[in-house]
């Protein structure tokens, strides 16, 4: 894609220079620097830093705004794009079942973590108020509701997985009807274009959202949210290098057989976004950039991975709610035997499939996990009521994962489909 070549001002006067200076510095530069002054600030202002909130509730705005129309969009188009529809078969069920392998993983690997430093321990929750919880919804209903019964309310209410059902039987509709719907396709592909274009608008503003809401945590949170919840948190960072580092450097290295520092590199913006935003929802325009343009990947594999991915793939997740089964079996003294253990695994994945793409939308869902182990709702409120309060900082941890697991998985099912271009993967990102 050509970018717009951007109004950087006269050169020689000091205006001129700094906005050079700015827009030739790469954007994950730019962030990573918002990111660091960001930190520094919110430590500075503490409280006060509250009034740069709305800074960064801009940025997660705009760029959540743009999700709906981008799915929508960029799902048609991918799926009109493949020239065979048998391959959608093999694209989508690789994709699934390397998410949930993945998902299995982050949840042993979260159970392990839980069992070896026992986080839970000599925790009192004397003084907690209690949580209202989230209704879970059935695995039917959840499989049900994939079919909207109105796509127009389904885009109007956001709901991800009705859209791409919808999206995809229109590509599927557009890629069989052939000829006659090609105009369709074309005008498919021009709106996802111009998507993505705003898209890169947006991310312009990406170091000064990312500066304000990193402000915000570190200001109202700060390190010090961290001292009553220490293990827990130092097992949340451990398991999410784990899986981010190893078990997803692994699905490139071995799986996709391709070197894994560019894929670091290649996504640098996407994971900070991640981290600021706690929500892999706002994260999703910006992966599906850095999917196709930093990492090369075809613009139908990217549109037919990543956004399942955001709906049901989520390792870090799946980690941090299998670690806080842990948390609170030791908390309640409940004594965990392997068949507990691999029960947590299987409801924990199919949670983590269910969680909103949102801030701290797993631990609402907690009750369907502890349930397994004998916990009621009363004992679950009280659990969500003592993390609440520390939550923004490990989801900040858990929602990196949840996207870096998308990504990983996007390079893997292009590599094996032939859409992976190795030139761009290689090469340092452009902008
Ligand atoms: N904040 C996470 C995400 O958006 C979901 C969660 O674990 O609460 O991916």
């Amino acid at each position: 894609m050509s970018l717009p070549s951007m109004p950087h001002g006269d050169r020689r006067s000091p205006r001129g220079r700094l906005a050079n200076l700015w827009f030739g510095t790469p954007l994950w530069r730019r962030i990573l620097l918002g990111l660091a002054l960001g930190a520094a600030t919110g430590l500075i202002l503490g409280e006060a830093a509250v009034d740069l909130k709305w800074i960064g509730d801009v940025f997660v705005r705009l760029i959540r705004m743009l999700v709906v129309p981008l799915v929508f969009v960029t799902v048609v188009a991918g799926v009109a794009a493949m020239s065979d529809p048998a391959r959608l078969g093999s694209v989508g069920l690789r994709t699934i079942f390397l998410y949930f392998s993945l998902m299995l993983v982050a949840s042993a690997l979260g159970l392990t973590l839980g069992a070896l430093v026992q986080p839970g321990l000599g925790v009192d929750l004397t003084g907690v108020s209690p949580q209202p919880l989230a209704e879970a919804q059935g695995l039917s209903e959840t499989l049900l509701g994939i079919i909207p019964l109105n796509p127009v309310a389904a885009l109007a209410a956001g709901d991800i997985l009705a859209v791409i059902f919808f999206a995809v039987l229109i590509g599927i509709g557009i890629l069989t009807v052939g000829e006659e719907a090609a105009p369709l396709k074309a005008g498919f592909d021009a709106a996802g274009a111009v998507m993505m274009r705003i898209v890169y608008f947006v991310m312009e503003l990406a170091p000064f959202g990312v500066f304000a809401l990193i402000a915000w945590v570190m200001g109202t949170s700060g390190p010090a949210a961290f001292v009553s919840v220490f293990k827990l948190g130092v097992c949340v960072l451990l398991g999410a290098l784990i899986q981010t580092l190893i078990v997803h450097g692994a699905v490139l290295r071995l799986l996709a057989r391709v070197p894994v520092l560019p894929f670091f590199r290649d996504i640098a913006d996407a994971m900070v976004v991640a981290f600021s935003t706690s929500s892999s929802s706002a994260t999703l325009p910006v992966a599906m950039r850095v999917a196709q343009k930093n990492m090369g990947v075809s613009p139908a594999v990217a549109s037919a991975v990543l956004p399942i991915g955001v709906t049901l793939s989520m390792d870090g997740t799946a980690l941090y709610v299998g670690l806080l089964a842990t948390f609170s079996a030791q908390v309640f003294g409940v004594q965990l035997a392997m068949a507990d253990y691999l029960a947590i695994m299987a409801v924990t994945t199919l949670v983590a499939m269910g969680t909103a793409p949102v801030p701290s939308a797993s631990l609402f869902l907690l009750a369907a996990v502890l349930s397994v182990i004998g916990l009621g709702p009363e004992q679950t409120a009280l659990i969500v009521g003592f993390i609440l309060p520390f939550d923004r900082p490990l989801d900040m941890i858990r929602t990196v994962p949840n996207c870096t697991s998308d990504l990983s998985v996007a390079v893997a099912v292009a590599r094996w489909e032939g859409e992976l271009d190795m030139e761009t993967y290689l090469a340092k990102p452009v902008e």
